[in-house]
């Protein structure tokens, strides 16, 4: 179901029990700032999501709450890691779904990265 990311942080949310070490994920990237990890259930023959470490919802949340290190430190992740995995040339797609109307699932900040393939329209026809 989606959420609404206009609610206060949820600190069972499956992201935050990944960043706490209760769920498993297999990590692509982790530094003080971001971890990256694929997507359980990916749409893309490579299918990564970026989350902060910190406890926000959404994109407007945490460009609202977050310190300066802590924004710097998540967009230089999401740059990190399409550079580590190589997708610079062939090219890849961020997406971040925000509420209810974007159908965000998980409501911890994340941002989806697709590659691997020709990805298409942006939007669903
Ligand atoms: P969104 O609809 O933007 O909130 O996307 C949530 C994403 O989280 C979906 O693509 C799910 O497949 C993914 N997801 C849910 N649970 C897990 C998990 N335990 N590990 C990795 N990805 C997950």
């Amino acid at each position: 179901m989606p959420i609404d990311a206009t609610q206060p942080y949820d600190d069972n949310n499956i992201f935050a029990r990944i960043l706490r070490g209760e769920l498993p994920s297999k990590t692509v990237y982790d530094d003080d700032y971001a971890l990256a990890f694929h997507d359980i259930n990916p749409q893309a023959p490579l299918h990564l999501l970026v989350i902060p470490k910190g406890a926000y919802v959404s994109w407007d949340d945490f460009s609202a709450r977050a310190s300066d290190a802590e924004i710097a430190g998540f967009v230089r992740a999401v740059g990190q890691v399409a550079r580590d995995t190589g997708l610079v040339v062939p090219g890849y797609r961020l997406l971040a779904n925000i509420g209810p109307d974007s159908h965000q699932e998980v409501p911890h900040l994340h941002v989806h990265i697709f590659a691997g393939q020709k990805l298409g329209p942006m939007l669903a026809r």
